[in-house]
């Protein structure tokens, strides 16, 4: 089972165009990340590429 260090609204990451990207700033200093494909084909969970930290993101379709 995974932990979520927390759950955020899609409405509260920001995204970026260039890379079709949400991002959330991560408590280590790096960014969450969760890509667009990913939320459309059911992802929710957004992973940070500095730490082990995830969060699951609120999205309604
Ligand atoms: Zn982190």
């Amino acid at each position: 089972m995974s932990v979520f260090h927390d759950e955020i609204e899609i409405e509260d990451f920001e995204y970026d165009e260039d890379t079709e990207t949400y991002y959330f700033p991560c408590p280590c200093g790096d960014k969450f990340a969760i890509s667009k494909d990913d939320l459309e084909s059911g992802e929710e969970v957004a992973t940070c590429p500095s730490c082990s930290l995830i969060v699951r993101v609120i999205y309604d379709k």
